[in-house]
């Protein structure tokens, strides 16, 4: 059934795929995933065209794909939920999904393989010269698992987030595969436009990265959409049938909220529009054309993809508001400003923590500020430190580990969030207010749309005058007294 439903659908979206592909060339083009989905009864089923500059200056002879959506098959080794979130996640039980790969054209051969299965290895017809541009097309099936999880169908939603084949990052001539690790956002990728005609029985609402162009509906049944998103390093959709819709504007962008269990949804949709507001004037512009919060079943609280975050429905309240403003400002960074979150999970989620704490310091209604919530993050952080004291007779407190090396949801935490919030906050204290903010300023103009490391941040604070190097390494290998 499966392949006899994608034969169909290739036809249906062979005028989708073929006619605007760019093939002009040029070192500085920006991949595009040109993608034609249909979701129907927990299995997607999709095709994409994608185009890629070689952008190094030596041929290219493969390219390699991330499949997170087989991270969700039973004999996954890595598995996508932590035991801490598991029960809540799986609402019904154990269940398990997958991604088949079907087809890949044209190629010299390919394979599914990395560590656990999660990676395409497509061997190109003949090595790509530097500059040049190449098209490759896949076709795919996405099995989804009842998980309360990015990819998978919620309780009251379903949640498409990582849905497609995504290139992974090339660096130092190899190209980076993510494992996917319970803890944290294994997720590495650089920025690409996309161009999306999605299919789903027409009861279903859409909420979606980007601007949606289009949506046709067939006899009632059906509900074909078309939506683009340029510039963006992911994309991801959530449907649901019980979704009501409140929309706004900030900062020239259409903000969307998508709900079904909120009973103040006007303020929720304006704290969206406030957060759009105040992150745009603190660090720069809103990169998007639209931004869609969506609330749904996520066991884990939130989660950012460009243009969309999904708030987990079991939130309620300050907890809800706090997830909202934390995972909006993620568009800035994560979204924006990328990097390596396998490896340097702190550099997003500090200052993702740290520019809520603003956020909320300069908002009231909501009973925090910057003093209280980085002092809660300090009392973790010392709890933490105390008991690993008493257990291992050391605190191992360095930020700047791979996402498999912490030894606990727990850990990483307290790491990532908490002493990354942190770090910022002694970077303020010891710069102030003028160069601080100047060296984000700085960091988000010059890295927006591409990929920074911890040394880049440094750069942005000493092009602010500010020498944040000691502080920096301090916090990252664990010497830091806090
Ligand atoms: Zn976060």
């Amino acid at each position: 059934m499966k392949r006899i439903f994608a034969f169909a659908l290739a036809a249906a979206c062979l005028l989708f795929l073929l006619p605007v592909t760019a093939c002009g060339g040029g070192q500085n083009e920006r991949d595009a995933y040109r993608i034609c989905a249909e979701y129907e009864e927990g299995v997607l089923s999709a095709e994409m065209q994608f185009s890629h500059t070689n952008g190094t200056g030596e041929p290219l002879s493969f390219l390699e794909f991330n499949l997170f959506g087989n991270a969700y098959r039973e004999d996954a080794a890595f598995r996508p939920v932590s035991d801490a979130f598991s029960a809540a996640a799986y609402y019904a039980g154990e269940s398990y999904g997958g991604m088949e790969i079907l087809s890949v054209s044209p190629c010299a051969a390919w394979e599914v393989c990395g560590q656990d299965e999660n990676v395409l290895r497509v061997q190109l017809a003949r090595p790509l010269r530097p500059g040049e541009r190449t098209d490759v097309s896949v076709s795919w099936t996405l099995e989804l698992a009842r998980v309360e999880h990015r990819t998978g169908i919620a309780e009251r939603a379903v949640n498409l987030g990582n849905f497609y084949p995504v290139l992974c990052v090339l660096e130092g001539g190899e190209f980076y595969e993510c494992e996917y690790y319970a803890d944290g956002d294994p997720f590495y990728s650089a920025c690409a436009d996309y161009f999306l005609s999605f299919r789903a029985d027409a009861d279903y609402t859409l909420a979606a990265s980007g601007r949606i162009l289009s949506a046709e509906e067939e006899e009632g049944t059906k509900k074909t959409y078309t939506l683009e998103l340029y510039g963006a390093r992911d994309l991801a959709l959530v449907l649901s049938k019980e979704f009501s819709v409140a929309q706004g504007e900030a900062c020239g962008a259409q903000v969307m909220y998508y709900y079904y269990d909120d009973p103040a949804p006007a303020r929720s949709l304006a704290l969206a529009e406030e957060s759009l507001t105040y992150f745009s004037e603190m660090f720069g512009s809103y990169p998007y054309p639209v931004f869609s919060a969506v609330q749904t079943g996520f066991a884990v609280g939130g989660m950012e993809y460009p243009a969309l975050v999904m708030i987990g429905d079991h939130l309620t309240g300050v907890d809800r508001a706090y997830t909202l403003v934390h995972e909006a400002a993620h568009q800035w960074w994560y979204a924006a400003v990328g990097s390596n979150q396998l490896e340097h999970a702190w550099m997003d989620e500090g200052l993702a923590e740290y520019s809520a704490a603003l956020f909320f310091d300069a908002h009231d209604g909501y009973g925090l500020t910057e003093e209280g919530l980085c002092a809660a993050a300090e009392r973790a952080y010392r709890a933490f430190y105390s008991v690993q004291e008493q257990i291992f007779g050391r605190a191992d407190t360095a930020m700047d580990k791979k996402l498999g090396e912490y030894l606990s949801e727990y850990q990483y935490v307290v790491l990532a969030y908490n002493k990354g919030m942190l770090l910022f906050r002694t970077l303020r204290q010891t710069f102030g207010d003028k160069k601080f903010f100047a060296a984000l300023r700085r960091y988000y103009a010059d890295l927006a749309g591409g990929i920074a490391s911890p040394q880049d941040l440094v750069l942005s604070f000493k092009r602010a005058g500010a020498d944040a190097s000691g502080i920096l390494r301090s916090f990252a290998d664990g010497s830091a007294v806090l």
